[in-house]
């Protein structure tokens, strides 16, 4: 048996022989219990060193692609702009890292409501299954939630800075939940008809961290 706690929000993933029983599972669980709690204290602190400031200098990506910030001061109005390799945020001098935060969440969100319809029609399309909402939504720990009942989707505001290819992965992966609730062999198989490359697609996706955001 081994064990192993997952980056960004510490999922503790347990690898055990098939003939293993549910009481030497949880032995096995408990006996690392220690060992789960540091693994989880450190990303959790890799969480707080990443924690942005919105400074001119830092690095922000969209749609894939890395952008150094360009903090400009207007007390006239709040904007943001991509400019020759530059990712321009206009603020207030005085603002905070809050107030800059929202302002380029607002921004973010804004790009990302308008790749979103064309990218829902092509996957719904291909998996022939139809969400009644979407919702874009800031979340710490999940690239998309689908509440099965509603027909209700979420999507996380930050697949816009990720490739167009992995919001398109998780709008499929979040369609087929409406064929199949859990993660099993038969999800699999329609996110394999209809996502072939959907393996590779969320190993990239989840190697990277979520940056740290407040709600
Ligand atoms: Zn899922």
């Amino acid at each position: 048996m081994y064990i192993r706690v997952l980056p960004p929000d510490g999922k503790v993933l347990i690898t055990v022989p098939q003939t293993a029983g549910d009481d030497a599972i949880r032995m096995f669980a408990v006996s690392r219990i220690s060992w789960i709690k540091k693994q989880r204290e450190n990303f959790e602190a890799q969480a707080r060193q990443t924690k942005r400031q919105y400074v001119t200098g830092e690095r922000y990506y969209v749609w894939g692609r890395r952008y150094r910030l360009d903090v400009q001061y207007s007390n006239v109005r709040n904007g943001v702009f991509l400019t020759g390799g530059r990712l321009v945020l206009q603020v207030r001098p005085e603002s905070t890292p809050e107030q800059r935060e929202h302002v380029l969440n607002d921004w973010y969100r804004a790009q990302l409501k308008s790749k979103l319809p064309e990218v829902v029609q092509k996957c719904e399309r291909v998996v022939g299954t139809h969400a009644s909402e979407w919702k874009i939504k800031n979340m710490r720990t999940k690239w998309g939630t689908c509440n099965i009942e509603h027909k209700r989707i979420w999507i996380n505001l930050q697949l816009a800075k990720k490739t167009p290819e992995c919001l398109a992965y998780v709008v499929t992966h979040e369609l087929v939940h409406l064929l199949e609730r859990n993660h099993n062999e038969r999800f699999q198989k329609y996110m394999d008809t209809f996502f072939p490359e959907w393996r590779e697609v969320k190993i990239s996706l989840n190697q990277q961290m979520l940056d740290y955001m407040s709600e």
